[in-house]
């Protein structure tokens, strides 16, 4: 089993739910949602970050933007708004070092809050 939990879910080694499923790109929810639509967006292959991702394959981070937009439409929120976000190092809170895209909707999401 690969040791990066994000490159296990890509292998089918871990199990998720999976939203949308491309040659490059898998969606999946998330196992703790913050919101009625959350749903992680990755590159099946691994690159530790979006910044990584950029450098790497810029037409790999399009994909997955492009992807995040598509489950935004197939989650039924891309009229109402969503939100996509890449947390990037240890002070925003990236836990799995596999990049990305959190895609929430559902709710109201403006920031700060009120
Ligand atoms: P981060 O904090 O790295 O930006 O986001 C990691 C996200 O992965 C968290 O929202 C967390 O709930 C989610 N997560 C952690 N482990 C698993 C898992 O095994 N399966 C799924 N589907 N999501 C996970
Ligand atoms: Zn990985």
């Amino acid at each position: 089993m690969p040791e990066c939990l994000f490159c296990a879910i890509a292998a089918e080694t871990v199990p998720a739910t999976r939203v949308l499923d491309t040659a490059r790109v898998l969606a999946f929810r998330d196992i703790d949602p913050q919101a009625p639509t959350h749903v992680l967006v990755i590159p099946k292959e691994h690159h530790p970050d979006v910044a990584a991702l950029a450098a790497a394959d810029a037409g790999l981070l399009h994909e997955v933007i492009t992807q995040a937009h598509q489950v935004a439409v197939a989650e039924g929120v891309s009229e109402e708004g969503y939100r996509v976000v890449f947390n990037t190092g240890p002070q925003a809170g990236q836990a799995v070092p596999h990049v990305h895209a959190h895609v929430l909707g559902g709710r109201s999401l403006t920031w700060p809050p009120g």
